[in-house]
């Protein structure tokens, strides 16, 4: 089965064609400046090959027809009709409480996606408008929903909710949704498939780190806390988020400073995290290579967010009375040996032990803990487009 996912944002649309059974992955690409002009990245992984053209894209439409157009190509296309196109597989951002696995997409679904953009504004309209323009370019072709906030819909309440008066919860949905699901899902699924367990039988602490990051408890294959809240805005430090912080500071820092909540809110999304502690920038390499050379907030920054996902680990064991593997994944997860190193190491008191050489390591699935730790430490890239395919071809199949 060919299944194509799309991951749509405001103004960049991210694509794969890919079977999922095979995991043979056709051609992927992104469009990016929709509603500026327009720029399409295709890649044949198969030829290695890469292609960049400039093509207008007012609306996500003429983007997803791009993209089509491209699979076609006599030159750089990967198929000879459009119906080879079996399904469509959609990233959707939230899926409130409505949504505890991933649906097909039909009028209802549709409807109650609309009802959930006030929970994610920036994100769940270029989702819908993702949709809608598939309707549109591939008509009748099954199309499936796959939420970033589903997996964590196991949450015990004790978990999710806030200590605020209980009618903004019942009244106004605030509550802790969490998000990167897909990415903890995957994970923790091929975390028991390394150590050869079923996934009921054990306790996972996934961190998904990179440019946003959270850390889940995953307990018998479900997710019952994560550090991401009602927004992508709480939990650990980011590359440019603040994280969790004491709603005073915002009351305080707004009255000194004239701010309105919109210039707030930019200083919390854009202007904090680990950018924000070091001056120096939001990506992990740069504050490394800064910290190296004697920059002391770099450093420093490197040192928050670390602790702060270690903290995580010990609360989440303490959470589930135990845990058996510890997973690091996305980009910072994946690459950045010194972070695991630091927020796994000193963790002997609850069995975890890092071996530093097998640790050495990138991209690739592999045990970093010694032979005789307790917990597992694992490095497992993450593929989010390959859970969605996997989602998508079981559904459309049924
Ligand atoms: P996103 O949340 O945007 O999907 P990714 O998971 O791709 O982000 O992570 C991107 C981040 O990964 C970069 O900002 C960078 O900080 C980090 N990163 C990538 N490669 C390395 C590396 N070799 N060492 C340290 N950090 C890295």
């Amino acid at each position: 089965m060919k299944v194509l996912v799309i991951n749509a944002g405001s103004s960049s649309l991210k694509y794969q064609l890919m079977d999922p059974a095979t995991r043979e992955v056709f051609a992927k690409g992104l469009c990016e400046r929709i509603g500026i002009d327009g720029r399409l990245t295709h890649k044949v992984p198969a030829k290695d090959a890469k292609y960049e053209f400039e093509i207008p894209m007012p609306t996500h439409s003429e983007a997803i027809q791009a993209v089509l157009d491209a699979l076609l190509d006599a030159g750089h296309g990967v198929i000879k009709s459009a119906s080879e196109i079996d399904a469509v597989g959609h990233r959707v951002v939230h899926g409130g409480e409505k949504f505890a696995s991933s649906v097909r997409i039909t009028d209802e679904v549709m409807a109650a996606l609309e009802e959930c953009i006030p929970l994610a504004p920036l994100h769940n309209p270029a989702n819908i408008t993702g949709i809608k323009a598939c309707e549109k370019v591939m008509p009748g072709v099954p199309m499936v929903g796959v939420f970033d906030t589903a997996f964590h819909q196991t949450m015990p309440a004790k978990s999710y909710i806030y200590a605020l008066p209980y009618e903004f919860y019942e009244q106004d949905k605030v509550r802790r949704y969490g998000f990167h699901g897909t990415s903890h899902r995957y994970v923790s699924a091929r975390a028991a498939a390394m150590l050869g367990k079923p996934i009921e039988e054990l306790k996972i602490i996934t961190c998904h780190l990179g440019n946003g990051s959270s850390v889940a408890a995953v307990d018998g294959g479900k997710s019952v806390d994560t550090s991401m809240g009602f927004t992508p805005l709480a939990g650990v430090p980011m590359g440019t988020r603040a994280g969790d912080l004491d709603a005073g500071i915002l009351e305080y820092l707004m009255g000194k400073h004239g701010y309105d909540m919109k210039e707030m809110m930019t200083i919390l999304n854009k202007k904090s995290g680990v950018l924000g502690i070091s001056g120096v920038s939001s990506d992990f390499r740069d504050l490394e290579n800064a910290a190296k050379e004697g920059n002391q907030r770099a450093e420093l920054a490197l040192e928050a967010f670390q602790y702060s996902v270690k903290k995580l680990v010990g609360a989440y064991a303490a959470a589930m009375g135990g845990v058996d593997a510890i997973v690091f994944t996305a980009g910072v997860g994946e690459n950045d040996a010194a972070t695991r190193m630091a927020v796994a190491s000193g963790l002997e008191f609850m069995g975890v032990k890092m071996d530093a050489e097998a640790n050495n390591v990138r991209g690739k699935e592999t045990v970093i803990s010694s032979a005789d730790s307790k917990v597992k430490v694992l490095l497992i890239p993450t593929d989010e487009e390959l859970m969605i395919a996997m989602d998508t071809a079981e559904i459309v199949g049924k």
